[in-house]
């Protein structure tokens, strides 16, 4: 064991220093709107790679470009491990979202800028904040300069198609898997549990995405002729996807998996005032929230195809179709799962209704078991960086299901998810941003914990 080269003081001292620079640097990956979803331009996606490998190759790290196939364009950045040392893996990535309806976004999303705090632009928090952390906690020891102590071998893994699915890492993960083998794989794309609360994430709910169709009709007919004694589709459908769940709210399909989450309160209206729900309008569901949220099952009807309302005429339809997304609870399985669902719905089909299931994408969900010296020495990082506050584990209702593959690539390294993003980021959503007080304490908590790990 080597004793720590560098206090708490002087880590706190070098992340202040280096944070000006390293919002620059993350004012200017922001600017690039890469996003790999079909449809979109993908040459930002290869500026965006371009820009992550030079900060890379300006902390010295051998830096190359990897994609497979058509794939879109990953970082890896390699410093070999101090003699004795051990490896830790830093992921984030930096393709962003879309960004929706530009008029609900309250400046350009692709112009950074700064009110009361946080940083406002899409890519500010998820993931480019991300890839930011890593490069200031690498800055911190010097990385690169003459006077380079940084005490771990470190490999920076930056990927360029998380928020469309991740598609080639399962590939890109075999193909560099020599390179990419580490000790501690650090994934910085979650977030804390409140401002100035840290937390490590410990688990994540899969999901299964389907689709379902009901045919009453071979045709539509009119429906003062034929209604009254001809179901039509969207009744049927309304009252089939009405048995998903009972009055409460809570999922009424037998078989899916609930768990118990960790012991916190998360109180309804923070809850309420992070989601927006309208007064009035009763929360579903029974049992704590966090456990509605993160370790029971979650069903949502996210679209119907159905006639438009203007111009719809008086006729009794003969087919609609939903689609739904089921959030799976940490220990279920995402193809019994959707064996579970298939079931159900042809078992309820109302009125004699031909009703067809048909799948369109899953995730298992994950449960990390984060006890071990890594750890251990993630939230003594924590605590110190967030002046003695311990991190609490936390579980997240989304689905990150490369999680699951980089465990099955790297079954002996010790996973931490951590992340920079707090209640009010709004990832994914229009006026994303990052809170910048908390920015400085993720960079500071993984500089610590490179530390650390290089002590174990
Ligand atoms: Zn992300």
């Amino acid at each position: 064991m080597t004793t720590p080269s560098f206090s708490d003081e002087e880590l706190r001292t070098a992340i202040a220093r280096e944070l000006p620079g390293v919002r620059a640097d993350l004012e200017r990956l922001a600017r690039i709107p890469g996003i790999a979803f079909e449809g979109f331009d993908f040459t930002p996606l290869e500026r965006s790679a371009e820009a992550v490998a030079e900060l890379l190759r300006g902390l010295g790290l051998q830096t190359q470009i990897a994609r497979i196939g058509d794939g879109h364009p990953a970082v890896i950045g390699v410093k070999p491990a101090p003699p004795g040392a051990p490896t830790v893996l830093l992921y984030a990535h930096h393709d962003v979202q879309p960004v929706g309806d530009l008029s609900r976004w309250e400046s350009d999303p692709f112009e950074p800028v700064e009110r009361d705090g946080r940083l406002y632009g899409r890519g500010c928090a998820d993931d480019k904040a991300g890839i930011m952390a890593h490069v200031a906690a690498l800055r911190a020891f010097g990385c690169g300069t003459a006077d380079d102590r940084v005490p771990v071998g470190v490999v920076v893994f930056v990927e360029g198609e998380e928020e469309f699915g991740s598609a080639s890492l399962p590939d890109l993960l075999e193909a560099h898997k020599d390179t990419l083998s580490s000790d501690v794989i650090v994934i910085a794309d979650s977030g804390n549990w409140d401002i100035g609360v840290p937390a490590l994430t410990t688990s994540l709910r899969g999901i299964v995405n389907l689709f379902v169709e009901v045919k009453v009709l071979k045709q539509a007919v009119h429906s003062g002729m034929a209604g009254g004694a001809t179901p039509d589709a969207l009744m049927t459908i309304a009252r089939l996807l009405a048995t998903l769940h009972d009055d409460n709210g809570d999922v009424a399909v037998d078989g899916l998996v609930s768990t118990s989450a960790a012991p916190l309160d998360y109180p309804e209206d923070r809850f309420r005032e992070e989601t927006g729900i309208l007064d009035g309008v009763e929360l579903i569901g029974t049992g704590r929230i966090v456990e509605r949220l993160w370790t029971k099952p979650a069903i949502s009807v996210l679209a119907i195809d159905a006639p438009p309302t203007a111009g719809a005429p008086n006729a009794v339809i003969p087919t609609a179709k939903a689609k739904i997304s089921v959030r799976l609870a940490p220990g279920d399985d995402r193809r019994r799962a959707y064996a579970t669902l298939k079931a159900h719905l042809e078992k309820h089909a109302p009125w004699g209704a031909r009703v067809t299931v048909s799948f369109e994408h899953d995730g298992d969900p994950i449960v990390i078991e984060a006890t071990g010296p890594a750890y251990d020495a993630a939230r003594s990082a924590f605590k110190a960086a967030w002046d003695g506050t311990e991190p609490v584990d936390i579980g997240v209702g989304g689905s990150i299901p490369f999680i699951a593959t980089f465990k099955e690539a790297f079954p002996d390294a010790a996973v931490l998810v951590t992340g920079v993003e707090d209640p009010f980021s709004k990832a994914h959503g229009p006026n994303e941003s990052l809170h910048l007080g908390e920015f400085e304490k993720v960079c500071l908590a993984e500089a610590m914990l490179l530390r650390n790990v290089a002590a174990l």
